[in-house]
Formats: structure tokens, C-alpha cells, sequence
């Protein structure tokens, strides 16, 4: 870069928050609002998982128990999807970084590209009401679209509001002991990014035990700043 023109560059988008916490349908809904593509690395994973690839096959049955899959493959396959054309849109990350070691290897990726974070947002909840709302969650297999027994119920039971499709899917993760799990791996190793991204003053704090169209809301405000 010779220095003479600011690069404009696409925003970077961050959710952190403990599993349950709401990343991806708040993802989904920026990612309609504002063009954005969201990353998840779960969706990811759960994708290699299905195709069978060497790393699916590695991450089966770490997934399965609850743990967190080694950074290697986390980080080869994030940095692969982002450098997919449709990513110079602007980024929303659901579910990564959750180490410090990947939280420095986006750092490093994006320095390489000229792009940087312009916010990480910590969606704030109740641990103890993360199982109730992960075990009664379900996705639509047509159109991704995502649901709770009781929370966010289909309009007609077992049929998708948005594509028709009545191909429902439920994690095999989303069970009550993986469940302790992952909220354990998630304080262990991904609540400490929440000091990393205050340190880089890239953080927002959102509580996010209301409302789905109150969390948005807010989230919208932040974005709107983030992104100005
Ligand atoms: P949730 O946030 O609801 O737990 P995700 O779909 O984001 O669900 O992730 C599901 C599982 O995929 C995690 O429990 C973990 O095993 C694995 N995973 C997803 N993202 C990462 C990541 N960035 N680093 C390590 N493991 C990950
Ligand atoms: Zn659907």
C-alpha cells in the first residue's frame, strides 16, 4: 500500500456469547438486513462432518462429546471460507474465534487483507437458562431458518415459515450433558476473548436474555456505529 488513499474495506463483525446465547439467529437477521455473509464455524464443521472430509472425520466425535475442535482445523477452514469471493461483502463470525490462539490468527488473517474488526459483540445471558433454550431447538434442513419448541415455534407445527419445507433438523449436540460441556469449554477458553476484544476496544456488551426483536435492536445501534 503505498499510503496515499484509505482502503475501504468491509465490515467485520464479531458474535461472542456461550452456546444458546442466540449468535446465529442474530446472525441470520444481520445477514438479511445488512448483506453481510455469516460465518459460522459450527455450520461449518457440521458440514465437513456430513461430506465426510479428513477434518469432519477428526471433528465427529470431538463435537459430539461437547469439546472444542483443535484450532488447526478451525482456523484452515475458516480462513478457506473467507477468502470466498461473496466474503467482500462484510462478515459476521457466529462461534469464532473461540481460543486466543484463534482470535490471533484472525487477527493476523485480516492484517494480511488490510481489514480489521470493527466490533466484537458479547451477547449477555444466563448460564442456567442456556439448556432450556438449546434443547428445544430445531432448524429448518430446507432454508437453515432456526426455531425453538417454545421460544420460536413454527407458524404450522412441523412446517418451515419461510421456505414450506417440513424437513426439520435437531442437532446431535443439543442434549442436556454435551450441553454442560460446551458451556464449560466456553467459560474455560472463549470468555477470556471478551477481555481480548476490550483490550483492542472493540468491544460491545448486549444483554440477551430478552426478546429476539429486542436483541436486534440493540445489536442494530452497535453495528450501526461500528460500521458509520
Ligand atoms: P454452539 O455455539 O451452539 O455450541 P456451534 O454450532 O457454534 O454451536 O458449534 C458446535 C460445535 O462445533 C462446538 O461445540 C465445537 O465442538 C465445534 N466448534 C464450532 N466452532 C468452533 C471453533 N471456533 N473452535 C473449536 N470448535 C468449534
Ligand atoms: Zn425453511
Amino acid at each position: 500500500m503505498d499510503g496515499s488513499k484509505t482502503p475501504v474495506t468491509a465490515p467485520v463483525l464479531i458474535l461472542l456469547g456461550p452456546p444458546g446465547a442466540g449468535k446465529g439467529t442474530q446472525a441470520r437477521m444481520l445477514e438479511d438486513r445488512h448483506g453481510l455473509v455469516q460465518l459460522s464455524t459450527g455450520d461449518l464443521l457440521r458440514a465437513a462432518v456430513a461430506a465426510g472430509t479428513p477434518a469432519g472425520q477428526r471433528a465427529k466425535a470431538v463435537m459430539e462429546a461437547g469439546d472444542l475442535v483443535s484450532d488447526e482445523i478451525v482456523i484452515a477452514i475458516l480462513s478457506d471460507r473467507l477468502a470466498d469471493a461473496d466474503c467482500v461483502r462484510g462478515v459476521i463470525l457466529d462461534g469464532f474465534p473461540r481460543t486466543t490462539v484463534q482470535a490471533e490468527a484472525l487477527d493476523a488473517l485480516l492484517q494480511a487483507t488490510s481489514q480489521r474488526i470493527n466490533a466484537a459483540i458479547s451477547l449477555e445471558v444466563d448460564d442456567a437458562a442456556m439448556v432450556d433454550r438449546i434443547s428445544g431447538r430445531f432448524t429448518c434442513g430446507g432454508c437453515g431458518e432456526g426455531y425453538h419448541d417454545t421460544f420460536k415455534p413454527t407458524a404450522k407445527p412441523g412446517v418451515c415459515d419461510h421456505c414450506g419445507s417440513t424437513e426439520m433438523k435437531r442437532r446431535a449436540d443439543d442434549n442436556a450433558e454435551t450441553v454442560a460441556q460446551r458451556l464449560a469449554a466456553y467459560h474455560a477458553q472463549t470468555a477470556p476473548l471478551i477481555d481480548y476484544y476490550a483490550g483492542q476496544g472493540a468491544l460491545s456488551r448486549i444483554p440477551a436474555m430478552g426478546a429476539i426483536d429486542e436483541i436486534a435492536t440493540a445489536l442494530e445501534s452497535v453495528v450501526a456505529q461500528a460500521t458509520a
